[in-house]
C-alpha cells in the first residue's frame, strides 16, 4: 500500500528562528543591518519613484480641464498609462527578508517588537492588537499596516533606523 506523507510547508514567520541576532556578535549583526540598508534604500527608492509617476498621471489627467478638446483624449490616455506604470515599477522592488533569520518581512508578527526590536510584544488584547512593552506602541493595522519595520520581529535584529 502505498504511504502517504504530508509536510507542512514552512510558516511563513519563524516564530523561533535557529539564529537569534542577540546570539551573534556585533560586528556580524552591523554586517547584517548595513547589508539591509542597501535593500532598504533601493525599496524607497523604487516606492518614491512609483509616487511621482503616480502623481504626474494625476497632474496628466488634471490638464484635460484646460487643453484643447483635441487633444482631450491624450491626458487621458496619459493618466491611465502613467497610473499602470506607478503600479507596474512597484514590482522591481526588493522582496524584503531579514538577513540574519530569513523571515519574510510583512505585517505578521513574532515576539520582537518591529518598531524598537525590544522582545517585548504582549499578546492581543480584545478588540486590541498587540503591544510592545518597551515602545508602548500598538500594532495596528488598517488595511495595511500602520507600524513600520525597524527591526526583525522574528530575531530581532535591528534592520533601518527610518523604518520601512
Ligand atoms: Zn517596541
Ligand atoms: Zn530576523
Amino acid at each position: 500500500m502505498k504511504s502517504f506523507k504530508i509536510h507542512p510547508s514552512p510558516p511563513v514567520v519563524a516564530t523561533t528562528p535557529d539564529q537569534l541576532a542577540a546570539d551573534l556578535q556585533p560586528e556580524e549583526r552591523s554586517r547584517l543591518s548595513s547589508a539591509f540598508g542597501l535593500v532598504a534604500g533601493r525599496h524607497r527608492r523604487i516606492t518614491s519613484i512609483s509616487g511621482w509617476v503616480f502623481t504626474g498621471a494625476v497632474v496628466t489627467g488634471m490638464t484635460a480641464f484646460v487643453v484643447p478638446q483635441s487633444v482631450f483624449v491624450w491626458s487621458g490616455i496619459g493618466m491611465v498609462a502613467g497610473m499602470v506604470a506607478a503600479w507596474a515599477i512597484l514590482v522591481f522592488r526588493p522582496r524584503l527578508v531579514c538577513p540574519c533569520c530569513a523571515n519574510q518581512l510583512n505585517d505578521r508578527l513574532g515576539p520582537f517588537c518591529p518598531e524598537c526590536g525590544a522582545r517585548a510584544l504582549q499578546p492581543a488584547g480584545w478588540l486590541l492588537p498587540r503591544k510592545c512593552t518597551e515602545c508602548r506602541r500598538r500594532m495596528w493595522r488598517g488595511k495595511s499596516r500602520i507600524f513600520r519595520i525597524r527591526a526583525c520581529t522574528a530575531c530581532g535584529l535591528w534592520l533601518d533606523d527610518k523604518g520601512l
